[in-house]
């Protein structure tokens, strides 16, 4: 359930190709320390770059976050892509919110990937909810004593799978 199906170095990489080849149909995106660094605003023209050849190849996107509402509002609005839950906080990693995502998008689960950074809430809330968890490395180092500590259990859980991350 920790495990997650790929590792990426960053978002970025997963493409219109990336998707087909695995035979994704639909993409839940986390927002912290994925798309943008922790409770920053982040580069949004680049994310709304990389974001468009995706919609237009018909990718259903959806934004899956624990952050605050307002934040999820304002990158929903920014990168005009849905959130969840019209934007509640999603409470991973239950499952409830990655499965009401993937009803949303009217897709089987194991069509819909996760990009997240965290194993204990993106990775394991979507392995719960039977969808593609790709895990992608933080794009900051947050200082919060309980995200440290959730760190070092990722990479000695990822260690002890054989990934050197
Ligand atoms: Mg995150």
């Amino acid at each position: 359930m920790l495990l997650p199906k790929e590792l990426l170095e960053r978002v970025q990489l997963i493409t219109p190709e990336f998707m087909e080849t695995r035979g994704l149909q639909g993409l839940m995106l986390d927002i912290d320390n994925t798309l943008v660094p922790h409770g920053e605003l982040g580069d949004v023209p680049n994310l709304r770059e990389w974001l468009e050849p995706l919609r237009m190849s018909g990718i259903e996107l959806r934004l899956v976050s624990n952050a605050l509402p307002r934040r999820i509002t304002y990158f929903s609005q920014m990168l005009e892509v849905a959130a969840v839950g019209s934007g509640r906080t999603a409470g991973k990693p239950f499952p409830r919110a990655f499965r009401s995502a993937i009803r949303e998008m009217r897709l089987e689960p194991h069509r819909v990937a996760m990009i997240g950074d965290q194993v204990f809430s993106d990775v394991l809330g979507a392995n719960l909810a039977g969808a593609y968890p790709i895990l992608v490395r933080p794009l900051s180092d947050n200082s919060l004593p309980h995200t440290k500590l959730a760190r070092a259990l990722e990479r000695l859980v990822l260690h002890s799978m054989g990934f050197d991350w």
